[in-house]
């Protein structure tokens, strides 16, 4: 949605457009951005929050999950009352409170890779906020093949993981050059294992910060990286790897 760059805009903006990387030129290219979330829990919520509080254009919600009361500890778009409502509808309304500008659509969907192209097509980024392997494999060749920016995030107890890959580039790596094969256990379940709800929002928002500064060509993103995170011990290292032969990327 094209945003009105007049005085209240500018002011909502203000401490972001005074960033000598952003400036009005990179709040224009947020402004302009299209970014598609999947998975609205412990890593959606709070990617969602930041990137609409920065000033996306467009943000699509993928998740038929309803809000439960276990959320709640890590899920901070939800609250007690929203227990039981679909997270793409309180989203939406929350959404709408930060920015009423902004376009959202919604998709109350699991998406498969019959749905995939559908859905992420119209989209610059790609933010993988699943809980298991196989649907981050399902995004990782979907991403791949509609040439997007991806990027994936998993957690567990303390304990998170980020990649980035920027699939127009023909030399850069996917997440099954770094796994190869689907994990042994794989669903990460926050239910069996536990998370510390603000390890969730550590690596959300480091999912945000990966998509803003791709949208306004700042910094370095990880691509050909992990980066791997253990919060208990507070030690966080990047872990760089290859593009494998006979890959599908
Ligand atoms: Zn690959």
């Amino acid at each position: 949605m094209k945003k009105k760059f007049n005085k209240n805009y500018l002011e909502k903006y203000s401490r972001q457009i005074v960033l000598k990387d952003i400036g009005i030129l990179g709040q224009k290219k947020i402004s302009l951005s299209k970014i598609l979330i999947i998975g609205l829990g412990g890593l959606g919520c709070p990617a969602v929050d930041y990137l609409c509080r920065a000033g996306v254009g467009q943000v699509g919600l993928v998740d038929f999950d309803k809000v439960s009361l276990s959320n709640i500890h890590r899920q901070g778009m939800y609250n007690s009352q929203d227990v039981g409502k679909l997270k793409v509808d309180v989203i939406y309304t929350k959404i709408k409170k930060i920015d009423p500008d902004i376009k959202i659509i919604k998709h109350k969907a699991k998406i498969t890779n019959k749905n995939f192209d559908k859905i992420a097509k119209k989209y610059d980024v790609i933010i993988d906020g699943t809980d298991n392997f196989r649907t981050k494999f399902l995004l990782n060749e979907g991403s791949l093949k509609l040439k997007k920016f991806f990027i994936s995030g998993s957690i567990s107890r303390f304990d998170g993981h980020i990649f980035t890959f920027d699939f127009k580039n023909k030399n850069e790596p996917c997440l099954k050059c770094f796994y190869q094969e689907l994990p042994p256990d794989d669903v990460l379940n926050c239910e069996s294992d536990g998370i510390l709800g603000p390890v969730a929002g550590v690596v959300g928002n480091l999912q945000a910060i990966e998509a803003i500064k791709k949208i306004c060509h700042i910094g370095k993103n990880l691509s050909s990286n992990i980066l791997i995170l253990n919060l208990k011990d507070l030690k966080f290292r990047k872990v760089k790897f290859k593009k494998k032969k006979n890959c599908i990327c």
